[in-house]
């Protein structure tokens, strides 16, 4: 199995979910006491939040692709950054390293276009709904992507405010939930957790429509490049 060089800390919470299943899935994978080599940068998120805030996504993207190539340096043969948001500078990533970058959005089209999807609702930080990057590349895999119409900044409030801080309310939960249903009513066939956070507050069983976990399926995507 191959080294996975993992870029977290965007926040810690979800970046502790990656480090679950990606050891999960490679024992489910290799059996026995197998789990995976991992190399886990986790960066201070205050810093890359106010850099996020202050639109300096340059300045943000030269940190991670530092970071990206210094995991490479000590190993790592397939790296993941464990945060939809900073996919904005994904390209700024892949151009500094020669090990495969897996997209957190490829193993999320794939899983929804192998269950016969098309139309789906996309939930995040206001920078992953609004902004095109991701998006664009959900659109050019085929994918309709529907982003909510209403309470974005309380949407986008809550994952920073709380999530990213490890607080679960049961009124933001409702939040969501009330957020999907509009998204169902617009016509979406299922939900992007389009942000790495989201899985503490929604899951298949509460949720109105099927759930597509980027965290989840990203975390099994690397596992799946490591033993490609
Ligand atoms: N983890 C989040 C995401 O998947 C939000 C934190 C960030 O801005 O990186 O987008």
């Amino acid at each position: 199995m191959k080294t996975i060089g993992l870029i977290g800390g965007m926040s810690w919470e979800s970046t502790a979910h990656y480090y679950r299943v990606i050891n999960q899935e490679t024992a489910a994978r290799r059996g026995g006491l197998h789990s995976a080599p991992l190399i886990v940068h986790s960066v201070d998120f205050a810093p890359i939040a106010a850099m996020q805030s202050a639109g300096d996504w340059e300045g943000a993207g030269h940190q991670l692709a530092g970071i990206a190539r210094d995991l490479e340096v000590a190993g790592a043969e397939v790296i993941g950054l464990a945060t939809n948001t900073m996919h904005i500078i994904a390209d700024q990533i892949t151009d500094a390293i020669t090990v495969p970058f897996i997209h957190i959005a490829d193993p999320t089209s794939d899983a929804l276009l192998a269950d016969g999807f098309e139309t789906v609702g996309l939930l995040g930080t206001r920078f992953t709904m609004e902004m095109d990057f991701y998006r664009d590349r959900l659109t050019a895999r085929g994918l309709t992507a529907l982003i909510p119409d209403v309470d974005r900044t309380n949407l986008n409030g809550i994952i920073y405010d709380e999530l990213c801080r490890g607080v679960v309310r049961e009124e933001s939960r409702r939040i969501y939930v009330a957020a999907i249903e509009r998204l169902a009513a617009r016509g979406a066939e299922a939900v992007i957790l389009g942000c790495t956070e989201i899985t503490m507050l929604i899951d298949d069983a509460i949720s109105p429509l099927p759930v597509y976990d980027t965290t989840d399926l990203h975390a099994k995507a690397l596992v799946s490049a490591a033993l490609s």
